[in-house]
């Protein structure tokens, strides 16, 4: 799968895509990553990205026609079939989007290709969410200073779901929110892992994991689950992804 970023800061995903599983998807050609430097999609002598807001306020917004260059660019004809075919999609990050979750992480993994919008400032020209991106997309109830680091994020969730990446595959199915792979918890939060030493300054790992019966161990872990899920997450049982 291909994932385009689309940014005016290229040099922000130098870090979170040079580590753990998305660095070894990206070194086995299981994922390709590409970053877009919007300065490279402007004609002046300022490489100017960002305009004042028409009818007045305060910050600057994202200009439209450096993004919608690099679309061009990068989805010519043949992706723009693709793209109806929905298996390219285009996204911009924003506050204002439906907000991502593991479900779409889930169903984004079976993508050819996914571009990210980042924007920076008060925003992105509203023309790129009406007329160039399939879908704007929050991250969570909370606005951060610039979509890198959402962008970086969904990258992350979505490419360690797709074949092959995760060195076990076990580990996609059974862990928080893996409901639509029919994990062990069916949507509920992970169980709760230890490892050695059993006892570590008063704190005791609990006896039935040291025990080894693995059908006792397999109850234990599925109660663990539930309950935690009750205690922290009890908003995933009123939504009703929450399966038992
Ligand atoms: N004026 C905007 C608003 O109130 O919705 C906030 C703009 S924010 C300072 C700048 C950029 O950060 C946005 O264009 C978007 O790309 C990104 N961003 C901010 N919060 C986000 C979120 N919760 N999810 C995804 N992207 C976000």
């Amino acid at each position: 799968m291909r994932f385009d970023l689309i940014t005016v800061f290229p040099d922000f995903f130098r870090g979170p895509l040079d580590y753990g599983v998305v660095a070894r998807a990206r070194a086995r050609g299981l994922i390709e990553v590409e970053t877009h430097d919007l300065r490279a999609y402007t004609h002046d002598r300022h490489q100017t990205t960002d305009d004042r807001p028409y009818g007045g306020g305060e910050g600057m917004v994202m200009k439209i026609e450096p993004i919608y260059a690099c679309l061009e660019r990068l989805l010519g004809a043949a992706e723009r079939e693709k793209r109806a075919a929905a298996s390219t999609r285009v996204v911009l990050l924003s506050a204002q989007g439906r907000v991502f979750h593991q479900a779409l992480a889930r169903e984004w993994a079976g993508l050819e290709r996914l571009v990210l919008i980042a924007g920076r400032y008060e925003g992105v020209d509203e023309r790129v969410a009406e007329y160039l991106a399939d879908e704007e997309l929050s991250i969570g109830d909370f606005v951060l200073s610039g979509g890198e680091l959402a962008a970086a994020l969904v990258l992350d969730a979505v490419a360690r779901l797709i074949p092959g990446v995760l060195g076990d595959p076990q580990s996609a199915i059974n862990e928080s929110f893996a409901a639509a792979a029919g994990g062990e918890a069916s949507g509920a939060l992970d169980y709760p892992h230890y490892t050695r030493p059993p006892q570590f300054q008063g704190m005791a790992v609990p006896e039935i994991l040291l025990e080894g019966n693995h059908a006792v161990i397999r109850e234990w872990r599925l109660n663990k689950a539930r309950e935690k899920t009750r205690r922290l997450r009890p908003d995933l049982m009123r939504l009703g992804r929450f399966y038992f």
